[in-house]
């Protein structure tokens, strides 16, 4: 059945309001194999059974209201750029940047990948730049002792992903250290957590073909409730890991992930 046809169907199944549901598939009649999700203007539904290929979302007409937020956030994002704090410096000018940077599997990206660090001197911080194509979006942080806190800390904008690679399959990761380590096969997207920011989506949906959630065993239900929100847009897998990406080089990662 093509997308309008069972644009119309999911349509007839659901009331006028937002909804969030699952029920038996019209389209392959397995049971309660079918979500839909209707949340303001946006509708997706999905079929969890393998032999079915219900999957779709849907926009409709926005009303005037929703319009004019998204101009006025949309015109307060454009007024705020980031700029470069001052106590942010070369790495080179604190042994222990570099020294993290390779004992997390980060130096490899460093070198291959157009990703820059620098050195947050006043929170004593390596920081990793977060860019969208040249512009700069934000920055984060990690600590360079344990005395530091928080551990992770994310300065300015929070919209935007810190992203490494050029890849057309992306991993989601729980950390930017992470995302480096696996940047020669995947581009990694850093969470920063174990859960994904809806600004994240239209970000991920618009670069990738794939994607694959990699986080901690401990967090498989956090895994899977990612996994359910992407996969109306895109065909998203979910790894489950004994221990963070950042711990292993290039090879033992491939073998991880295969
Ligand atoms: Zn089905």
């Amino acid at each position: 059945m093509n997308y309008s046809q069972q644009l119309t169907i999911i349509k007839s199944l659901i009331p006028n309001t937002d909804v969030d549901t699952r029920m038996d598939c019209p389209f392959c009649h397995n049971t309660n194999t079918l979500t839909i999700k209707k949340n303001n203007a946006d509708l997706m539904w999905y079929c969890f059974h393998a032999s079915c290929s219900a999957k779709g979302n849907h926009q409709d007409e926005v009303t005037m209201q929703q319009v004019y937020e998204t101009v006025v956030a949309k015109r307060k994002e454009k007024e705020k750029p980031f700029v470069l704090p001052s106590s942010f410096i070369s790495i080179h000018s604190e042994p222990k940047c570099v020294e993290y940077l390779k004992k997390n599997n980060c130096i490899k990206a460093k070198e291959k990948e157009k990703v820059s660090f620098m050195y947050d001197v006043k929170q004593h911080r390596i920081v990793f730049l977060i860019k969208e194509k040249e512009k700069l979006r934000g920055a984060i942080g990690r600590g360079l002792n344990s005395n530091v806190y928080p551990k992770w800390y994310i300065y300015g904008d929070k919209s935007y992903p810190f992203i490494c690679g050029n890849k057309d399959k992306a991993i989601l990761v729980e950390d930017c250290a992470s995302a480096c380590a696996v940047s020669h096969l995947y581009s990694g997207v850093a969470l920063m957590g174990t859960s994904l920011p809806d600004s994240f989506i239209p970000v991920i949906r618009k670069k990738y073909k794939e994607v694959i959630v990699a986080l901690d065993r401990d967090a498989t239900t956090k895994s899977f409730d990612i996994s359910n929100k992407l996969r109306y847009y895109i065909p998203t897998k979910v790894k489950m890991l004994q221990d963070d990406l950042k711990y292993f080089n290039e090879q033992q990662i491939e073998s991880i992930l295969q």
